[in-house]
């Protein structure tokens, strides 16, 4: 009996330090379940991204919910990413310090939201008269924005990868038309970021609203003009129904990079895979949402012009120049608050020339003769 029982414990210890150490190589987890009757499969690790869209939004809210699903298909299901809309979970406006908390392990936004906690953020969405989606995705990841990025972002224990763009906006919507800087006096509009200090300085009331409260804001007269993104999500929005003007270009937001925000301690947690798992869906996510507005815009502009009757008019050279110069000054300022934003700026300006002359002879001159 005694012998009997010695040779049914000890092989039952065998047993389970056998599947002990299968566990731990399969699961690639730091906590495996040591468990005496066996290998149980790794549990899935459950994260939740906040962002800063309405639900279901075309494209942008869209777009977060494709990076969960890559994340998701990635991981064979070892990662899983659940998806909350502005207000669900928290505002809009509140996703960066939420994810900053660890309420939330992932966020999806945009870095100019966040100019409360420093203004140097702005220089990773957009800078008016800047670069467009190439340059700045060609800045972040080969021209060193990136670490500078992470640089900006370490106070708070966030880091972003860029996953998402809206490529070039539009410049808005308005009730009455612009022809001079005269006709922006005194105009309560939505516009945030710099573009919105812009506009500040030529006596626009300019204000920051979140995307699902624009249509009552516009609608209830609260602001006269807005801008938005671009003629699919303004379509989606029906601002051809409070809108009689859609002017162009979107000086102001020439390629807004949209975020994939991470609490750096969740990241940190995840074995090194679902890191790079989790970086490369966020370069997926990117290209998906910048090709998805190439394809979506342009169906929906026309729907704009030809369905709505909506007037499409370019914003006039001069007043363009104006704000361009403003822009400029307001850029300047910007980087002459503090050591960091000086060596952002620096290296933004720097990329943005070296960048311009080679699109200047690319891009731009193929579009002009094509
Ligand atoms: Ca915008």
């Amino acid at each position: 009996m005694k012998r009997r029982e010695f040779i049914e414990k000890t092989g039952l210890v065998a047993l389970s330090a056998t599947a002990i150490s299968a566990c731990g190589s399969e699961s690639g987890n730091a906590t495996p379940d040591a468990k005496t009757e066996g290998c149980e499969p790794a549990k899935p690790i459950k994260w939740s991204m906040v962002t800063t869209w309405p639900k279901n939004f075309p494209v942008l809210g869209t777009g977060a919910e494709f990076l969960a699903e890559q994340i998701n298909a990635m991981s064979g299901g070892r990662l899983q990413v659940s998806v909350y809309a502005a207000g669900e979970k928290v505002p809009a406006l509140e996703v960066f310090d939420f994810v900053s908390k660890g309420g939330a392990e992932m966020g999806h936004g945009s870095a100019y939201y966040w100019k409360g906690k420093s203004k140097t953020f702005q220089f990773f969405s957009t800078v008016p008269f800047g670069m467009n989606q190439l340059e700045m995705d060609a800045w972040i990841r080969h021209g060193g924005g990136q670490a500078l990025w992470d640089e900006a972002y370490q106070p708070f224990g966030v880091q972003s990868f860029p996953a998402g763009n809206t490529t070039v906006q539009m410049a808005g919507w308005f009730n009455k038309e612009v022809n001079t800087l005269e006709d922006l006096k005194g105009l309560k509009m939505r516009i945030p970021g710099l573009g919105g200090e812009v506009m500040r300085r030529v006596g626009v009331e300019a204000q920051n609203i979140p995307g699902g409260d624009l249509y009552t804001a516009m609608d209830s007269g609260r602001i006269d003009a807005t801008e938005w993104v671009g003629p699919y999500n303004d379509l989606a929005f029906g601002f051809h129904k409070i809108g009689k003007y859609y002017y162009y270009p979107g000086w102001h937001e020439p390629g807004t990079i949209l975020e994939g925000l991470v609490n750096k301690d969740a990241f940190a947690a995840l074995p090194t895979d679902l890191q790079a798992i989790v970086k490369a869906a966020c370069t997926v996510a990117n290209a998906h949402m910048a090709t998805e507005f190439m394809a979506k815009n342009n169906e929906a502009l026309k729907v704009l012009v030809e369905e709505h009757g909506v007037e499409l008019r370019r914003l006039p050279e001069d007043v363009l120049s104006e704000l361009k110069s403003i822009s400029e000054e307001v850029v300047r300022e910007l980087a002459e608050q503090d050591a960091f934003s000086t060596k952002v700026y620096e290296s933004y300006r720097q990329f943005h020339n070296n960048a311009k002359a080679w699109s200047d002879v690319s891009e731009r001159a193929y579009l002009n003769i094509r």
